[in-house]
């Protein structure tokens, strides 16, 4: 029988939200903890998306999630500074082809108008492709938004959670939570191998998070999955473009997106492929084609040979259900904000968080860490909370000297395990310090595996890395948590 742990608050689930949310608890005067179902942050809809900040011309003016995009957009660069993360302010276009993609333009201008985003503008073709010559001809007009930015999701994550921890919560991983219930005006959570009581909960849990609500209330709003897929194209072919752009098509459907990305590569996606109920992280063959055809017709002249790997994700999309007989069903109506679901006094459920998530992030934790310190009449704020955060070294970025003297203090960061990326030994014994058990938690801190080879190189040295610093076998390490073996065969085999 576990001890009862006792919190304030619970946040359930490391990811974006989650992080954020316990971050933003941490800045009042309570006692909060974050539990997570997996080994690690980060490993479920945070882990795969375009990066991208957007302004909040594309959100219906009006509701919170158009108020929050515009807001967090402004201030995401202080964001980053205070964490440590990179953004870069690119700016977007939306470019359209015909008149069905100008009448979008024209009413996202409309919508960037009416919710204050600044420096919106109309361009003619000509002004478009003057910006982005790679750009296929015939470009009728296109929106410019020059506050669209790119950042690193990862990296945005795990620095909301190292400054969530930092600053006092208590984390507890391969903690799922299989049960949620009332205990007087306390909620109850039971989480792994252990039971929490708070008052307040807040439930992060992303594409599980209406089956969490579920443990104590009715359906309201279920995640129907569905798949994207994305090409990364290696460095030489980041400055093909150096704005985002979005492609807004003359059919029904998704256009192409162009990312150019935070490291200096580009980003074509996402597809949109239907998943199902068990829609998982495999591309689709179609996804993938649409990509490509996509790209031969907005960028013929991308070179697509500079392609070096191809992932898939997964949209959490949210319906209404009603129930029908023993069974319930999607309604056929569309959810144009963040669903904050509050079932019961002191439980907020946040539900199918798409796009712009990645950018509010930051502005929903706060909302929803202050409606819990409210609610629990603890928002007094706390006098030791410290919003920044010390990034891990990096030797790349350094100036010589500033590296000369981190590998005279530390000679590890003078061995380089991952030649694409210039990733040193003393990165990943940082990263493994700072909570990565996985090949993939390795990756996702300091981009080992990230660069052309795709890992071919420096995999068995991390591995390496790895098993001496946990003091474990190969054969516990996994790619990205459990069902993602590195190794087959019998142990004495190696
Ligand atoms: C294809 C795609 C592209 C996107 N692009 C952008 C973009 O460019 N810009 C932007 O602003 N937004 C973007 N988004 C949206 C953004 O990525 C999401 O809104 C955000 O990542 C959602 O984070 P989350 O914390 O809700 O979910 P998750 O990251 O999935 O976190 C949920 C966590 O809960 C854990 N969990 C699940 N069940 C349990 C349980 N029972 N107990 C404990 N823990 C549990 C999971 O393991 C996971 O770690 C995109 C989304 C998608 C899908």
């Amino acid at each position: 029988m576990s001890t009862e742990l006792r919190f304030d608050a619970v946040v359930l689930g490391g990811g974006l939200l989650g992080c954020f949310v316990a971050r933003h608890l941490t800045s009042y005067h309570l006692r909060c903890a974050l539990v997570e179902a997996r080994e690690d942050v980060c490993t479920g809809i945070s882990r795969g998306n375009s990066a991208i900040v957007y302004t909040g011309c594309d959100n219906k003016p009006g509701t919170l999630k158009a108020r929050l995009c515009t807001r967090a957009n402004r201030n995401f660069g202080d964001l980053c500074a205070q964490l440590g993360v990179p953004f870069q302010r690119r700016g977007s276009l939306l470019v359209s082809y015909g008149p069905r993609g100008d009448e979008v333009v024209r009413r996202k201008y409309r919508q960037g108008q009416e919710t204050g985003v600044e420096g919106l503008a109309i361009l003619t073709g000509a002004q478009a492709q003057a910006l982005e010559p790679g750009l296929a001809p015939g470009i009728s007009s296109a929106l410019l938004a020059p506050g669209t930015g790119v950042t690193d999701p990862w990296a945005l994550c795990f620095a909301a959670y190292e400054n969530a921890v930092a600053n006092g919560c208590q984390a507890y991983l391969n903690a799922p939570v299989t049960a949620l219930a009332r205990a007087g005006s306390d909620w109850l959570v039971t989480a792994g191998a252990h039971t929490i009581r708070a008052r307040a909960v807040v439930n992060c849990c992303g594409l599980n998070a209406h089956r969490v609500q579920e443990l104590c209330a009715p359906p309201s709003i279920r995640v129907i999955p569905d798949r994207a897929d994305y090409l990364v194209l290696d460095q030489p072919a980041g400055p093909f473009v150096r704005h985002v752009i979005f492609q807004e098509p003359e059919e029904k459907g998704k256009g192409l997106t162009l990312v150019p990305t935070a490291d200096g590569k580009l980003l074509l996606g996402p597809s949109e492929q239907p998943g199902g109920e068990k829609a998982d992280r495999a591309v689709t063959p179609e996804g993938l084609d649409f990509l490509r055809r996509g790209a031969a017709r907005v960028v013929p002249n991308l070179d697509l040979g500079q392609t070096i790997r191809a992932f898939g994700a997964t949209r959490p999309n949210p319906f209404y259900v009603r129930r029908e007989g023993e069974s319930w069903v999607a309604e056929d109506r569309g959810i144009h904000s963040f669903a904050i679901e509050t079932p019961h006094p002191g439980l907020w459920s946040l539900i199918g968080i798409k796009t712009p998530g990645l950018t509010c992030a930051d502005a929903l934790g706060e909302l929803l860490a202050g409606e819990a310190a409210a609610y629990l009449g603890k928002d007094t704020p706390n006098p030791a909370f410290n919003p920044c955060r010390t990034p891990p070294p990096r030797p790349r970025d350094m100036a010589l000297p500033e590296r000369r003297a981190l590998v005279a203090a530390h000679p590890a960061y003078g061995r380089v395990i991952c030649r694409c990326k210039d990733v040193t030994e003393g990165e990943i014994l940082e990263a493994i310090r700072r909570g990565a058990v996985t090949l993939d938690g390795v990756k996702r801190r300091v981009g080992t595996g990230l660069g052309r080879c795709q890992g071919s190189w420096c995999t068995h040295r991390v591995l390496e890395l790895l098993c001496r610093e946990l003091g474990c076998s190969p054969w516990d390490v996994t790619q990205d948590g459990p069902g993602s073996p590195l190794l087959e065969g019998e142990r004495h085999d190696l």
